[in-house]
């Protein structure tokens, strides 16, 4: 048991919604590797070698199933995915893209794609595309149903006069700081504002002249008239309106008014008929002014029934990395890392580049499964489910990471002989290959030492190991340069022993190590990443998170979180120290390296374990045939060390 396994540690969103009984009623755990293993073997009979998992039973495929037996919607299944295109998406979302689209597919349903795009200051079409890329990355499909919540705007407005109308809706033309400040707490009820009982002709009056641009950013919001006294803040009359002059990415200069995300999400929710609307446990709380929305515009004859139900399940935490936009913005703009997709970033072209497969994402979700209390999944986990899937689906290739000289002093200069390599222990299907043996060969510096450690079984004077595919060899010491560093090592083969020959068995050596010949050996560039974060809770008071500490995640509620009545969206950091501070400055090492000739061919995006080393993918955009680029996804195993 590690020492952060045993944290009790709040869900961030209790720091700021409190009145909710039932929300996480376990306290968060960090889920371990084994753990999660154990679990997915059971709920979901998932292979350990990468096969597809089997779906597994969970909550929400059991409302699913639910609605579909008593018929609910007509035997219809419509979920939908809302990001907003102010970032790329992470982790976090491939775990909400695998549970809506996956729940959709699994029900002969459909899945929206719907840009929840009601920030016009920090919406971009750059983000709109690689959001659908990486949907379309992981395997999904839209099938036609991209949306944006800006079609939905004149509808938006339209129920808005119908909500002033009804009297059910008020401009309100308090200072933001006002409106804080009679929000009320926790504890205490919100004061009703002054402006609350204007007239239906004065709200119709303002909210057009609003729409028509009279008014300065800030002047006036728009609000539904609910409960100032409410124990939920959410329905102390939230803001579904305010003014921005600003231009939007997809409307331009049409509007001046910008409706907020409860409100806009809720209605477009409805207008497309969705079913299931599945999003994350911080917005459980919202659930009442969803519904309250819909429920309205519903009898109003404004909308179709049956109408959505919001459930909501927990994010995806991970140790090891931020998943806050506003941190990812942060290390890409300020060059700690080498933009967006960098492999170390926690996004998921970043996983593309890196080599992670939609197939281990898919792995991760059905380990991790869907529940109703938060928990920190450790970044071993992820890890894993790639090094399961990579395990299958990779082909074996030699790479000499580090490389020094290897001379079989009794082998014949100039000659070469093929050694055979299986492209994949157990897939013997996928055939052999050639490596060229010849007397000059490239092993890896850490395969020799003149002082062998106890349990050392490579180079060492005297000593026998096996070059793996071809012959036992003796070790017969090394020449040095003026600084002592080796430069050259020598050896002497027995040719008796080649691998697959019946001499081959009848010694045993234990070392047995991978080579290079050095006149067919192609030089590479080999980048070795690891985790972005030297500890599991980047920016926390204590990030080993050995101390019960409601703030150990440090990460940033999202912005639109901290809209609350009128609230211009101030994201709370809850922050300890800085997150900076965390990063793993061995994260990305850059190595010269060689490669077996087979990969000098190798596609772009083509995975492979290079023996010994770990699973490495050429790299998506700078390797070329002639100039080999790639980068490592994932060790063998698991190396990181605990403290
Ligand atoms: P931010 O990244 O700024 O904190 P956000 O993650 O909510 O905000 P959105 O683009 O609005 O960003 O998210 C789209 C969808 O992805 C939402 O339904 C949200 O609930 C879900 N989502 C976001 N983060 C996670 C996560 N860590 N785990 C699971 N689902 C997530
Ligand atoms: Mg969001």
């Amino acid at each position: 048991m590690t020492p952060w396994a045993a944290l009790v540690r709040m869900p961030v969103a209790h720091i700021l919604f409190m009145n909710k009984p039932n929300m996480s009623a376990a306290p968060p755990q960090i889920v371990e590797r084994d753990a999660a293993k154990g679990a997915s073997a059971a709920a979901s009979g998932a292979g350990a070698n990468g096969d597809a998992p089997a779906p597994g039973a969970n909550f929400l495929r059991a409302i699913v199933a639910d609605d579909l037996r008593t018929d609910k919607y007509g035997g219809r299944v419509v979920t939908r995915f809302p990001p907003e295109p102010n970032g790329y998406l992470h982790y976090g979302h491939a775990k909400s893209i695998i549970l809506n689209f996956g729940l959709a597919e699994e029900n002969g349903g459909t899945c929206h794609l719907r840009y929840d795009d009601t920030n016009p200051l920090k919406e971009e079409v750059e983000f709109e595309d690689a959001i659908a890329e990486s949907v379309k990355w992981l395997g999904y499909d839209w099938g036609g149903h991209r949306y944006h919540a800006s079609d939905y705007y004149d509808d938006l407005y339209r129920f808005a006069e119908w909500f002033i109308e009804h009297g059910l809706a008020y401009v309100d033309s308090q200072s933001a700081a006002e409106m804080r400040a009679t929000r009320g707490t926790l504890t205490e009820p919100g004061l009703d504002s002054p402006y609350r009982s204007r007239s239906i002709e004065e709200n119709l009056d303002l909210f057009r002249r609003m729409r028509a641009g009279e008014f300065p950013d800030g002047a006036h919001v728009l609000r539904l008239k609910i409960d100032m006294g409410s124990p939920n803040v959410n329905l102390r009359d939230p803001s579904i309106y305010r003014i921005r002059h600003a231009s939007h990415h997809r409307t331009g200069n049409a509007w001046c008014i910008y409706p907020l995300y409860d409100y806009t999400h809720a209605i477009s929710d409805a207008l497309e008929r969705i079913t299931h609307s599945i999003c994350t446990l911080e917005f459980q709380d919202h659930r009442p002014l969803y519904d309250w929305v819909n429920e309205k515009l519903a009898e109003g004859g404004m909308l179709a029934r049956p109408l959505p139900q919001q459930i909501e399940f927990a994010r995806l935490n991970l140790t090891y990395v931020v998943l806050s936009k506003r941190r990812l913005i942060e290390l890409v703009d300020k060059g700690f890392v080498d933009g967006w997709d960098d492999p170390r970033m926690p996004t998921l072209v970043g996983a593309r580049r890196r080599g992670f497969t939609p197939e281990g994402f898919r792995l991760l979700a059905e380990r991790v499964g869907v529940s109703r209390s938060d928990s920190w999944i450790d970044m071993s986990v992820l890890e894993d489910c790639m090094r399961d899937d990579l395990n299958a689906r990779a082909q074996r290739r030699i790479a000499v990471l580090d490389p020094v000289k290897l001379v079989i002093d009794n082998y014949p200069e100039g000659q070469s002989e093929d050694a055979e390599a299986p492209n994949h222990p157990q897939q013997p299907q996928l055939g052999r290959r050639a490596l060229p043996l010849t007397r000059d060969l490239w092993i890896e510096r850490d395969d020799y030492t003149e002082s062998p450690p106890k349990g050392y079984f490579r180079l060492t004077p005297g000593a026998e190991v096996r070059l793996r595919y071809g012959y036992i060899v003796k070790c017969v010491g090394a020449e040095k340069d003026a600084a002592g560093n080796v430069t050259v090592v020598h050896c002497t083969y027995d040719p008796s022993t080649r691998s697959g020959t019946p001499g081959a068995d009848a010694r045993k050596v234990k070392g047995n190590i991978h080579w290079l010949s050095a006149a067919h050996a192609v030089p590479a560039e080999v980048r070795i990443y690891d985790r972005l974060f030297k500890v599991p809770f980047p920016g926390a008071r204590n990030p080993w998170g050995t101390r019960n500490d409601a703030a150990a995640a440090g990460d940033p509620l999202p912005e639109h979180h901290a809209v609350v009545a009128g609230d211009d969206d101030e994201g709370v950091d809850v922050a300890e120290r800085n997150y900076l501070d965390d990063l793993n400055p061995e994260s990305k090492r850059v190595l010269e390296a060689y490669v077996e000739p087979a990969l000098a061919g190798a596609a772009r995006e083509e995975r492979f374990q290079f023996e010994r080393h770990g699973y490495f993918v050429a790299d998506l955009a700078d390797h070329e045939p002639g100039t080999p680029v790639f980068n490592r996804s994932v060790t063998l195993r698991d190396s990181w060390s605990k403290p």
